[in-house]
């Protein structure tokens, strides 16, 4: 319980989302009255609907009826499980059957946990209270694993997956996808100059300045490595993108962090490089990725603290 309000607490924006699918309303009706106050509720009275309802909610937890007309409880959960969007999901059976046999194909199916009807109030609100709390746990650990430490923008590794992600939607959708690779100008006599903790505070700023710079929410900023940062612009035209980079550019100027030893200008400055592709099934995202670093170098080379840009 006390864990549960604490990891509550950490995701106060997030109440948790439960699904109750039954086939009978007046079972959902009981269900729904004793969590109505802590999550977000959503109802299904079938198993297509339970789908439906997943891939639209992505809910916390699911609380599934087993026998019901049409698609039953346990061909929802071989669905949910067999789909990479689902699969995470934790499902607790509600079941009225008895028989140790159901229980086997059940947990082989991949559900956490079983209810049987008829429920018993107290036994289910702790058992969804402790199947919620070690989802939201995970979900926590798996939102900080994606985190850079120094900076708070996302890491290399969410870098990795979104980019794959992204790269498999726009290609879906033959839609532009575009990539903004940053880099700090002189950053090294930066550090020499002002000391590793200056250098350190720098980059916090520099990737605080980017990260308000975009607004949409699939728009990624992430660190990409030392002193240099990545944005992903899923469905971003190149005039968009490279619009984008200017904001960034102008953003980090005027952050007026003196930087007395940089060629490029008295504070500190970043040089961008972006690239535009929608994508094909010839190309793979790594060829974007060294457009864009392609880009970068020749801002560097014709005298940095500016965007260079490339559409493919
Ligand atoms: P350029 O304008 O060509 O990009 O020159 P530069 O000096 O910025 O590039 P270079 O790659 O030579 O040096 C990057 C420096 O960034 C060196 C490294 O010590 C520093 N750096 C990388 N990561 C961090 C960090 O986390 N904190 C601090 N303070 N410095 C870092
Ligand atoms: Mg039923
Ligand atoms: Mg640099």
């Amino acid at each position: 319980m006390e864990q549960l309000k604490k990891t509550w607490l950490l995701q106060p924006h997030k109440r948790p989302k439960l699904l109750i699918v039954d086939d009978q309303p007046t079972n959902i009706r009981v269900l729904h009255e004793l969590f109505r106050e802590d999550c977000d509720v959503f109802m299904a009275t079938s198993g297509e609907q339970a789908i439906t309802v997943c891939l639209a909610q992505i809910p916390d937890l699911v609380l599934l009826d087993v026998v019901m007309d049409g698609v039953d409880g346990h061909e929802v959960c071989r669905r949910l499980k067999a789909d990479p969007a689902t699969q995470d999901i934790p499902v607790i059976f509600v079941t009225a059957k008895q028989q140790d046999s159901d229980e086997v194909l059940g947990l082989e199916l991949g559900a956490v946990d079983f209810i049987s009807k008829p429920i018993n109030p107290i036994v289910v609100r702790a058992r969804v209270r402790t199947h919620l709390t070690l989802k939201l746990q995970n979900d926590l650990l798996r939102s900080m694993a994606l985190l850079d430490g120094l900076t708070g923008v996302a890491n290399r590794r969410k870098f990795d997956e979104e980019i794959s992600a992204d790269w498999r939607q726009c290609f879906r959708e033959q839609k532009p996808l575009s990539l903004i690779l940053a880099d700090v100008d002189f950053f090294k006599r930066y550090n020499d100059q002002y000391g590793h903790q200056a250098g350190d505070s720098c980059l916090r700023s520099v990737a605080q300045a980017l990260s308000e710079t975009v607004r949409r929410p699939y728009d990624l900023v992430a660190r990409y490595g030392g002193e240099e940062f990545a944005c992903l612009l899923p469905t971003t035209s190149h005039a968009g993108a490279v619009e984008i980079a200017e904001k960034m550019q102008a953003n980090v100027r005027a952050l007026a962090i003196e930087h007395s030893t940089s060629d490029a200008d008295h504070v500190v400055t970043i040089s961008l490089g972006v690239a535009t592709v929608t994508p094909t099934g010839v190309l793979a995202f790594e060829a974007l990725i060294d457009a864009a670093d392609m880009q970068l170098y020749e801002a560097k080379n014709a005298g940095r603290a500016r965007v260079a840009s490339v559409e493919m």
